[in-house]
């Protein structure tokens, strides 16, 4: 039995003269996913790429879970590669399917012919494969209109390929397509659920944190790598960058306003952030902010913080609620990560009444009591490569 993959292009069909890179950067994508598993078999035709392994024994339910993560597809399913000759495939048809025909009650038979010399027509293929599953499973009826099963037969390249129902893929872009994004990735909900956004929409992200031991610990930064390790199964391999905050933040806490803390501090870290993203080639960074959650999320603390931004600044769960996050999260296997209760460095010093809506001219005021530019270039950052163990 020659099992394979199916998988429907998303987004990519819309493209036009660019498609070629888009298929190309989806291929490689599909390769990365399935790379531990066995060797992989990878084919194109009709806006249909087809995934089998070398390996008679191949795990091709992990295959399809792996698949599910990769964006750029709109459908997926496991088929089986069946016989030519029509009888043949409808007797392998009833046998692949058998577990799915006994558990419903209804169906309806899809017929597709991409090959337009078979003997029979896609009407004909239909019809003949009802009568046949009626009479092999006779607890079924056929429901044209609500079926529980579709069952599809598609004719092409010397097979009729068999499955069910598909499952839906991850939609959006392939990573890698829009460019690249530097996440900054907290230990918190957030920011995991942002980098997806992102990825979701095409680019290839690097991650940067910032930890100031001794007030976070060893735990809370391999926390954050666990993060980005789980979101690297969406967005593919990435190169996590951790810089060492500490000094920064004790001088903010020793030389400003308390009230203005924490705005002076995002334009610390916003600033590191560019400096990073220019030097990896990064074209945006990517926060996981939302408007008003917190007293550095209102419209005038971002404006405070984006004066210094020197990219454009990603913000995709501006106008979601934290539920709608959190749903994600779950989505995305980081909820349970993102909640072990360890310190982020945006919590260490935190005023008790900051400012919601700090006036730029009060934060420069105070910030030129620090030597900005020798804070930031005496920085220390290490980078390390996460990638799904
Ligand atoms: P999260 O759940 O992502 O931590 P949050 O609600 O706790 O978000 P803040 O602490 O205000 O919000 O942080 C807002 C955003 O700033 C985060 O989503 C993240 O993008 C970035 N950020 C905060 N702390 C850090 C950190 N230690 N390292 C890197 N980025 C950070
Ligand atoms: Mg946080």
């Amino acid at each position: 039995m020659n099992e394979v993959i199916l998988l429907k292009y998303g987004e990519i069909v819309l493209k036009g003269l660019n498609r070629r890179r888009f298929e190309e950067i989806l291929l490689k994508n599909i390769r990365n996913a399935v790379s531990g598993i066995g060797t992989p078999e990878i084919q194109t035709a009709q806006s249909t790429v087809y995934v089998s392994f070398a390996e008679a024994d191949a795990d091709y339910g992990r295959a399809l879970e792996n698949l599910s993560r990769v964006f750029g597809i709109s459908a997926l399913t496991r088929a089986l590669q069946g016989s030519y000759d029509f009888n043949t495939a409808l007797q392998e048809c009833g046998d692949y399917l058998e577990e799915v025909f006994q558990t419903a009650g209804t169906f309806k038979v899809t017929a597709k012919r991409a090959d337009k010399k078979y003997c029979l027509n896609s009407p004909q293929i239909g019809a003949l494969a009802g009568e046949y599953l009626l009479e092999k499973f006779p607890h079924l009826s056929v429901d044209v209109h609500t079926p529980q099963v579709t069952v599809f037969l598609e004719v092409r390249e010397g097979h009729i390929y068999i499955h069910a129902d598909p499952v839906r893929g991850a939609g959006g872009l392939p990573a890698g397509t829009s460019g690249h994004g530097l996440l900054m990735l907290s230990g918190g909900i957030d920011s995991p659920v942002a980098g997806y956004r992102m990825a979701k929409r095409g680019m290839r992200i690097s991650a940067v944190h910032f930890e100031s031991p001794p007030y976070t610990s060893e735990r809370a930064k391999m926390k954050v790598e666990k993060l980005a390790s789980k979101l690297s199964l969406y967005s593919g391999e990435m190169i996590l960058y951790t810089v060492h905050f500490t000094e920064i933040q004790e001088q903010i806490r020793n030389c400003c306003r308390e009230d203005l803390f924490t705005v002076i501090m995002r334009r610390f870290m916003l600033r590191i952030a560019c400096k990073i993203a220019a030097s990896c080639k990064a074209t945006a960074v990517i926060t996981g902010e939302s408007l008003g959650q917190v007293a550095s999320q209102t419209a005038g603390a971002i404006l405070c913080t984006d004066a210094v931004a020197s990219l454009p600044v990603f913000r995709p769960l501006i106008g979601s609620d934290k539920q709608e996050i959190i749903d994600l999260s779950y989505h995305i296997d980081t909820f349970e990560t993102s909640i072990e209760p360890y310190e982020d460095c945006c919590t260490v010093f935190t005023p008790k009444h900051p400012k919601t809506s700090p006036r730029l001219a009060d934060v420069e005021k105070e910030e030129a009591k620090l030597n900005v530019e020798e804070l930031i270039d005496a920085v220390v950052i290490t980078k390390e490569r996460i990638s799904h163990a």
